[in-house]
Parts: C-alpha cells; structure tokens; sequence
C-alpha cells in the first residue's frame, strides 16, 4: 500500500451525483441510465426532474428522484432553477463532492471515485472540461445600477459534468444558496453551468481544474480511442440529431441495438449484468 495512507479511502456514499433532467426525457433517456451506470451507483445518484412520474419509482430509482417544481422549458431561468435546487439538496447531504450531469452523460462510478480520491474535498476543487478554448467573457451588471464592467473566465461545460468540493461550494453559498443562484445568473445572463464558473472563477478568485477525462457531445466522440474508452470517467453521445457522434466500443450490440453504445460501454464495465451478452 502506498505510504500515504493516512486519508480514509473514498466511498460512494461521499459523492453526490445530480442527474438532470426532464420530464419527457424520463423515457428516451433515463430508463437507459438506470439500467446501465446508475444501477452500479444507487446510493451516491440523485435525479432531478421537473414532474411526477410513478414509472420512475418502478425502475427502482426509489427515494432518490427530486421534483424541483422548476418549469420544464428549455430557458435560462428554467435551468437555473434546477442547478439551485441540485446545490441546496448537496450542500443538506452533508457529503464531501458534488458532481453535476446531463440525462445523455453516462457516469463511470469507479472511475468518478478514484479520480475525485486524488484531491482533499476541503480544499477548493472544481472539475471539468471547458467547451471553449479560451476563458468566456461576460458582461457583470452589479446589482443597484448602471455599472457594467467585463470579466473573463473559465467554466466547466455542462453536458461532460463537472465536480465540486463540499469546501469550495461551502464558499458559493452567498451566490448559489436558497435560490440566489438565479439571481447571479441574471447579473452576467449566462447558462447555469458559465454561472458556477463565473461564481467560483469571478466571484471566488478559483480555478477550474481542466481535466480530459469528462466529455459531452460537443466533441468528436469518435476521436476516443477505444482503448481509452472503459478509463473516461463520462461519456456522452450525439443523439438524433447527430448519431454518428457517438464512442466507439466493440460489443455484443449493434449500433442499431445500442444507438448511444452505453450498454456496449456498460457490458464491458460489468459483464456479470444479467442483460449483457454471455461471455465465451
Ligand atoms: N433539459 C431540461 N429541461 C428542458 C430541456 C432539457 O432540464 O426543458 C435538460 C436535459 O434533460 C439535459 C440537459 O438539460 O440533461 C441538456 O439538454 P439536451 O441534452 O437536450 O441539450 P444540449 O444542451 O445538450 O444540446
Ligand atoms: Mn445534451
């Protein structure tokens, strides 16, 4: 064992992994989740959504689906709604990481952990990959006038996820908590995931962490070597619009069976599934 064995190891239940997602993507998209990563990660996921739904319950996501009640549109303000709640339920959980994904992410639970196990969770820790090549600059209107003064920073996209330490999102708190998140998004009008980079680069004087081992569908998914595949801590896959953007994995599945290639990626995790294909 390494010599630096003094910190406990990291256990599942010390991350805190928030889904998000919609209403009517609980069909198309997040059956297929619980089925595959989430299945391997009940404890540390949580699903946040923005209607009822009794089917989910059946799927086995249990006690862990939050109705944030937030409008089930596709708009800033809608959005922001739920990146609040998915911060007030993290920061009530007590637990050491908060972890941030879209309905189209798929998750490496092992990998999530050992990745998140290099760093202190008291320290100021944000994780991600940035869509842009360059920090973003943003107008800020300070609050009570016509101040208008330009800031340029660097935030984690979305849709790859992203993670952050209970210390630093501890230090958010006046521009994240109890719905104050919406409100900073509205001083620079900007998605929710530039709002936590504008809060921890902008307002906090932090950094991301930039880190290639999180991906979206912004990318060339193909571009992966497959070898390097099962080693992503999150994968993600172009959809409709763009089927051909997805990894490309070897597998008991075909493309025309497994369109996103997470029951290929996830039968290769874990073939003991009892829906994966029988090993030779
Ligand atoms: N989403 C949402 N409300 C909506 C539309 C989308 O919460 O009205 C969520 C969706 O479930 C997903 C994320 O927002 O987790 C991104 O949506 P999508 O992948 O459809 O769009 P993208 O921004 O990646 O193009
Ligand atoms: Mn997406």
């Amino acid at each position: 064992p390494p010599a630096r064995a003094s910190a406990p190891r990291l256990r599942p239940e010390d991350v805190f992994i928030a889904v998000k997602t919609t209403r009517k993507n609980h069909g198309p998209r997040l059956g297929l989740l619980l089925r595959t990563w989430i299945s391997r990660a009940r404890r540390q996921t949580f699903i946040f959504t923005d209607g009822d739904d009794p089917e989910l319950q059946l799927q086995g996501a249990g006690s862990h689906v939050i109705n944030t009640n937030c409008s089930a549109v596709h708009t800033r303000q809608a959005l922001c709604c739920k990146m609040s709640v998915e911060y007030d339920k993290f920061i009530e959980s007590g637990r050491k990481w908060f972890c941030h994904v879209d309905d189209d992410n798929y998750v490496n639970p092992e990998g999530l952990l050992q990745l998140l196990s290099a760093f202190s969770p008291n320290q100021d820790v944000y994780l991600g990959r940035p869509s842009l090549d360059h920090p973003i600059e943003a107008t800020e209107r300070v609050q009570g006038g016509g101040t208008v003064t330009t800031i340029k920073f660097w935030f984690a996209t979305g849709g790859a996820g992203f993670c952050l330490s209970r210390g630093l999102a501890l230090k958010m708190s006046p521009w994240a908590s109890l719905g104050s998140f919406m409100s900073t998004a509205e001083r620079v009008r900007l998605p929710d995931d530039c709002t936590v980079g504008y809060i921890v680069e902008g307002l906090l004087g932090a950094r991301l962490l930039h880190n290639s081992l999180f991906h979206s569908h912004l990318e060339n998914l193909q571009r992966l070597p497959p070898d390097t595949v099962l080693q992503q801590v999150t994968l993600s896959y172009g959809g409709p619009e763009n089927p051909q953007n997805v990894v490309n994995v070897a597998g008991g599945f075909s493309l025309q069976q497994d369109p996103t290639r997470f029951k290929s990626v996830h039968c290769l995790l874990y073939p003991d599934t009892d829906w994966c294909p029988v090993q030779k």
